[in-house]
Order: C-alpha cells, then structure tokens, then sequence
C-alpha cells in the first residue's frame, strides 16, 4: 500500500521541509496551505491521501474544524501539530478523533517515527508481529514468548499492544493512561507503573524491550543482543 501523506500547513517552510524530508524517506506527499485547500484536496483526492499532518492554526479554516470535517467523511489517520500545548487543546483534538499530536517545534526524525507508528497502528491493525522473541497476535489477543504463549491480563495485553505499536517512542504515562484506561479515567500514574512491572515479569528476558524512560515514561524496543539470540 503506498498512499500520499497530506500535509496541511500554512508555514510555507515549514510545509516545504516537512515535505522534503519525507520525500527524501521514500513517501509521497501532497500540501496544502491552509484548512480550505487541505479540504478541497480531501475530496478531490481522498482514495490517495495515507495520513493527514494537521496542524490546527490555519486560516480560513482551522484544524479543529477541518478535523471535524475529516471525521465526518472517514477514518484517514490524523497527526495532529501545534504549537498550542495547553492540555486542553490535545484533549479537545483526540476527542474529535486525532490519532496522535506532536508539540511544535519538534525534530524531523520524531515527526517521521510517530507517523510511521500511526501508519503501523492503523494499516497494520489485526496482523501477526514480531518484535525479537515476543510475537504479538492483534486479533486473538495474544502474545507469545519464543513461542510459549503469555498469561496476560487484558489491561497487560493492552499497554503492551500499545507500546509495542509505537515501537522506537517514548509514551509518557499520561499517554498511556489516555489511550488504554481512557481520558475519563481519573486515577494515577502508578496504574501504568504497576502494569509494565507485571509485564516485565511475564516476559522474562523479553522484559527488557521496555525501558523506563527517567520522568518521561516508556519506550518499547527490541534490544540488540535480544535480536541475535532470537
Ligand atoms: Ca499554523
């Protein structure tokens, strides 16, 4: 499947890089410079457009609403950006249907992973992966070391799913809480704490995959020695 990657993004520059880079990486890309084209490219050229880069001041036509309008017509992956770091404003975007937000400014190359992981999560969704020693069954809920499958607990199988899914990030606990126990979910970080120590104990020597990222958070890696013995 190779589809375009929109990127709507009044900053001609900015635009301009964000596009550069990823051609340079293999994609291809369309741009638009603000909500009202970014919505006439949506409806000329849906069946091509991958993913949406949306950045959520424009003229015209702001993020917010033309995330409301991209909701209303599909389910085309959405990564949100802006300079906007109020907690509201993430929360406001996912609960009009974001995949995944990125703080501006930010590095090429973070951009790059957290559209490649959204791109996995979404395209990927239900298949059979691998990672080192462990093997993640989506649609069975399962997951399996060197072949022997794992007891987990549903809540267990769904952060694992999740780092895993963004393989190479570091999630904050926040994120985390947000995607497995929800938004509404009022409790505290020691929740997700509690789940990656029961995790790293079930996955034996594959517990290792999970780093602990010092007042961030977690990151799912395969490691490299992990790599050669499986
Ligand atoms: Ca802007």
């Amino acid at each position: 499947m190779k589809k375009d990657i929109l990127i709507v993004e009044d900053e001609e520059k900015l635009r301009n890089t964000i596009s550069d880079y990823l051609t340079l990486n293999g994609y291809t890309t369309l741009q638009a410079a603000d909500g009202m084209e970014a919505l006439h490219l949506l409806e000329s050229s849906r069946e091509r457009i991958g993913l949406v880069i949306l950045d959520l001041m424009l003229p015209y036509l702001n993020g917010f609403e033309l995330l409301r309008k991209i909701r209303a017509e599909g389910e085309v992956p959405v990564l949100v950006l802006t300079a906007k770091s109020s907690e509201d404003d993430q929360l406001r975007a996912f609960s009009m249907g974001a995949d995944d937000y990125l703080l501006k400014p930010f590095l090429l190359s973070v951009l790059k992973a957290h559209m490649e992981a959204l791109l996995r999560r979404v395209y990927n969704k239900g298949k059979r992966r691998e990672y080192g020693r462990l093997v993640l069954e989506e649609e069975a809920h399962k997951v399996y070391l060197d072949e022997k499958c794992l007891e987990l607990t549903p809540r267990e199988y769904e952060v694992l799913n999740f780092l895993t899914m963004n393989e190479g990030l570091v999630l904050s606990r926040d994120r985390i809480l947000d995607e497995v126990w929800g938004i509404d979910y009022h409790g505290t970080d020691r929740a997700v704490d509690t789940i990656i120590k029961q995790l790293r104990l079930k996955m034996k020597q594959a517990g290792s995959y999970i780093s602990t990222i010092y007042g961030t958070g977690y990151r799912f890696e395969v490691t490299e020695n992990e790599d050669h013995q499986g």
